[in-house]
């Protein structure tokens, strides 16, 4: 687009509008408390601005209502199902496509059947329910993403990036019990980096010279083939379908959640080539999920989730998607925040270690920044360190390598003065951040602690 200003306005008028309670400190305070200092226990109407996740949480097009009104809802081979069908194939060309309601349903189903104990699965790095579904299967989850996606601070175009040489070693000690490879685009738990189609290239042919599956997690696929359109060498000229056509055929499979990039309120499937591995799972599905032809999902799901596919590779969506994301991450690098960087796609990662390096990792400094959002501007984030990832199979709690406090960005659904004003509240929180506390769990889960724990701060 060569016009000469420079302005990057979202790509949509607003057409119908949800009213934001605004709320008191006290009251916030009070909230807050109730719910255990956990934000995922308060009342969503108590929320102004709510980043706690970009998952089911965006706007749907006019485009997507409308396809709602042709769901079909047959029990067997419903239209609304070949059209969603079509849509996933047409941008992942895998042989069998299988619907679940949500990701982690694609995980279970997947995991359940691969997966077990004395098995082995490598990532760039796991998301939370991926980790939980490999580890409840009795397998081990382990992350190798190249050392620079570790360092929040670290400037790398391609952070999310797996460590090809370490991949290599593990395969040749332990390909036998290695059922599949998994790599995760934009890779979530570690800032929301891209993986590079050369890195993907990598993975994929030292899976194939050790003759072990790989499969994407492959949530923000939109975004990532965004992030090699404007960073990778030789990708400009491309369609974005084009490069998330390439990138599937680099793949034997996937699992996805439907409530990122495609737009979905809810959704996700898993998609594979190999069909004895297709019929196990499809077996799975039956069992726990549904038909075939709807697994967890209403045809009205499927429509939605078709339309919104195809919205999620246009370029003037994407181009703003990651710049209005950038505009936050860079708001805050400039007034002094520490963020991940470079700002990731669908969200900013504030460094709490670095800005609450005052409290130990086991008091939990991301914890307390998150509650301290909460407090100040009625902001809800989520904490990604040690209340998500501390807990080990073992029982012992250790700190998580990263203690990272997640804005994420809903799509299309907030507009540049919400973001201001997240700007200001985040900077003035971070002004005063020597003065909060750690806090303390008093109550923990067997799984997935950080949805359901409760806090108290520490005096
Ligand atoms: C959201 C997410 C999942 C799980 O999907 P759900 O739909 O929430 O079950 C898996 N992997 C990544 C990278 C995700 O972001």
């Amino acid at each position: 687009m060569s016009q000469p200003f420079t302005t990057i306005i979202e790509p949509f008028r607003i057409h119908s509008v949800e009213p934001l309670r605004m709320t008191t400190a006290e009251e916030r305070s009070f909230a807050i408390e109730h719910a255990g200092f956990n934000l995922f226990n308060l009342h969503a109407e108590d929320v102004l601005i709510d980043l706690l996740t970009d998952s089911g949480t965006g706007a749907m097009s006019r485009d997507q209502w409308a396809a709602i009104q042709h769901g079909d809802e047959s029990y067997a081979g419903s239209p609304s199902w070949f059209r969603f069908e079509a849509a996933v194939k047409e941008l992942f060309p895998f042989r069998h496509v299988i619907p679940t309601h949500q990701g982690r349903a694609a995980e279970r189903i997947l995991f359940s059947v691969v997966g077990g104990p004395g098995k082995l699965v490598p990532n760039n790095t796991h998301f939370d329910t991926t980790r939980a579904n490999v580890e409840f299967s009795g397998a081990e989850a382990r992350d190798l993403v190249i050392p620079e996606g570790h360092d929040a601070a670290k400037i790398h175009p391609f952070k999310g990036n797996m460590d090809l040489g370490a991949l290599e070693t593990l395969l040749q000690e332990r390909a036998a019990t290695i059922p599949v490879v998994f790599l995760t685009i934009t890779n979530n738990s570690g800032g929301g980096q891209p993986v590079s189609l050369a890195n993907i290239r990598g993975v994929s042919e030292i899976c194939r010279r050790y003759g072990v599956p790989f499969f994407l997690d492959a949530c923000r696929f939109a975004e990532n083939a965004w992030f090699i359109h404007e960073r990778e060498e030789g990708q400009s000229q491309r369609d974005i379908s084009d490069i998330v056509r390439e990138i599937a055929s680099l793949a034997d499979g996937m699992t996805m959640s439907a409530k990122k990039d495609p737009f979905g309120n809810i959704g996700g499937w898993l998609a594979l080539n190999d069909d004895d591995l297709a019929e196990k799972c499809r077996s799975m599905l039956i069992l726990t999920e549904g038909f075939p032809t709807y697994g967890g999902l209403a045809g009205r799901d499927l429509e939605a989730l078709a339309q919104g596919l195809k919205e999620a590779v246009q370029p003037d969506y994407l181009r703003y998607r990651i710049r209005s994301t950038a505009y936050l991450g860079d708001a805050l690098d400039a007034a002094g925040v520490p963020v991940v960087k470079p700002i990731g796609g669908h969200a900013v990662y504030v460094d709490a270690k670095a800005l609450l390096s005052h409290i130990a990792p086991l008091q939990y400094p991301g914890q307390a920044l998150a509650v301290a959002l909460y407090k100040a501007g009625g902001i809800r984030s989520c904490e990604i360190g040690t209340v998500m990832f501390g807990r080990q199979p073992d029982g012992t709690e250790t700190p998580a390598a990263m203690e990272l406090v997640r804005l994420a960005i809903p799509r299309r659904t907030y507009t540049q003065s919400h973001i201001d004003y997240v700007i200001e509240v985040v900077t003035s929180v971070a002004k005063d951040a020597a003065s909060l506390p750690g806090y303390r769990m008093v109550q923990e889960p067997q799984a997935l602690r950080h949805f359901t724990a409760q806090f108290e701060p520490i005096a």
